[in-house]
């Protein structure tokens, strides 16, 4: 009550000046009395004017935007104006703080690799982020309040979010059939829902990978075993002549062959695949690598094949040796199991112009159709499966090739010659590749 006596003192003395001073002028006037009632009268309607005065001030600043400080006045209307404008400002600043931790919050959501979108009880678009705009379709400020099952249509997506059983993800396909996305759906506040979308197109591919993979892995294995199974079988319950004993003993022999290729190259892969390999600290003579590539070739041909290998020289090649000979010996080997007797094999090592290099095998043999050109690097890939296996094959050897040549750097190429013979390119970066001339220092003289 400080500000109401002050006030009550100013008007009660406002109105005795004005009785005093009505007075004197009514005295004049003979009418004293009368100039009194006049003079108080006249005081009070000037102390009411100008408070009115002063409230309307503060009354049209109050009813304005509020920019600026409120009028700067004494007494009761300045102390109100002060603590009105301080207790909006503090207002408006709770507010801004507000904002800008919504806006992080948003902005946080918004850099989340997740879809997030926000749902109200009438599943009507409230807010997404960019990434659920891209997963669903949507256009974050277009579709805003905007059903969303009118827009996202996958019947998938519909039936779990009528449905109402959110206690699993569901899984749906992108109308154009090349994406794959995970939803869970989350209730909170008021019958609101909380829709987070996840990209799964690598995951399911990757695991119907591996689910190829066994598969493929199984039959592979499974087809010797039964073979040995069988001759097991034959051996132990028919009675055979030393001939059939030693043909039956030399297939066997030839299963078991196959089931440790198989495994050898699984390991390989499996090795190729897992652990990050260390960089490539050693410079392998490319001439040595060609010459115990040439010599396993001519081996295995027994003398069938012309094999003419190009020794690259004084080149070098910067990576593992048993690796960069794996993936040379791999297409020397599927060069002499491809080309029948009397064909001609050779490996080409050639420096291209910005420094790399590049090793060819060509040879004269059945050659690849086009068509299956971009899928003779997948793992148990084959043109002709009863001659890989005829042939010792594992369908595994393209895959271990790309993935060596890939591991120092380069890239692995096929051409289609059909029908005179295949041709494999080894491409290798300049930092890979080098010639000896030029990574060491020459002899003093
Ligand atoms: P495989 O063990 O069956 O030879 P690879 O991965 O080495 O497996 O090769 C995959 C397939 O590519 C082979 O099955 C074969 O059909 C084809 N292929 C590979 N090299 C040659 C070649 N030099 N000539 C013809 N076909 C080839």
């Amino acid at each position: 009550m400080t500000w109401l006596l002050p006030r009550l003192a100013a008007a009660m003395l406002a109105v005795v000046l004005g009785v005093l001073l009505g007075r004197l002028a009514g005295e004049l006037a003979g009418a004293a009395r009368l100039g009194g009632i006049v003079g108080g009268a006249v005081c009070i309607a000037a102390v009411v004017l100008v408070d009115a005065w002063r409230g309307q001030r503060l009354m049209s600043w109050l009813r304005g935007p509020q920019q600026g400080s409120a009028p700067r006045d004494a007494g009761f209307w300045g102390e109100l104006g002060y603590r009105v404008e301080r207790a909006l400002r503090v207002r408006e600043l709770a507010v801004e703080n507000e904002r800008k931790r919504l806006e992080q919050f948003f902005s946080a959501i918004e850099a989340s690799p997740n879809g997030v979108l926000l749902l109200d009880e009438q599943d009507q678009i409230e807010w997404c982020n960019s990434v659920a705009a891209d997963h669903f379709g949507l256009d974050p400020q277009r579709d805003r309040r905007q059903r969303v099952t009118n827009l996202v249509r996958a019947p998938a997506f519909v039936a779990y979010l009528q449905g109402g059983q959110f206690a699993d993800a569901v899984s749906f396909v992108d109308p154009l059939g090349r994406r794959t996305f995970s939803v869970l759906v989350r209730a909170y506040g008021e019958g609101m829902k909380l829709v987070l979308s996840q990209d799964v197109t690598e995951r399911e591919r990757a695991d119907a990978m591996r689910r190829d993979f066994v598969a493929n892995v199984s039959h592979e294995i499974r087809t010797p075993l039964t073979v040995l199974a069988g001759f097991v079988e034959t051996m132990a319950t028919v009675p055979l002549t030393e001939v059939e004993n030693k043909r039956v003993l030399v297939l066997m022999e030839q299963q078991t062959h196959r089931m440790q290729a198989l495994v050898a190259d699984l390991l390989t892969l499996a090795q190729l695949e897992g652990s990050p390999r260390p960089a490539a600290d050693r410079w392998v003579a490319v001439a040595s690598l060609m010459k115990r590539a040439e010599a396993d070739a001519t081996a295995l041909s027994g003398g069938r094949h012309t094999i003419i290998v190009d020794t690259g020289d004084d080149a070098e090649l910067a990576g593992a040796e048993t690796e960069l000979l794996s993936a040379i010996g791999n297409l020397l080997n599927n060069a002499v199991r491809y080309t029948p007797e009397g064909g001609r094999i050779e490996v080409h090592w050639s420096r291209r112009a910005d420094g790399g290099a590049e090793i060819d095998v060509v040879d004269t043999g059945i050659g690849i159709a086009r068509e299956h050109l971009g899928r003779l690097t997948e793992r148990f890939y084959r043109v002709d499966g009863s001659r890989s296996r005829e042939t010792g094959g594992t369908g595994l050897g393209l895959s271990i090739v790309k993935r060596l040549v890939e591991a120092h750097g380069g890239t692995i190429g096929i051409e289609d010659n059909v029908p005179t013979g295949a041709q494999f390119v080894v491409s290798i970066p300049a930092a890979t590749a080098a010639m000896l001339a030029s990574i060491r220092p020459a002899a003093p003289t």
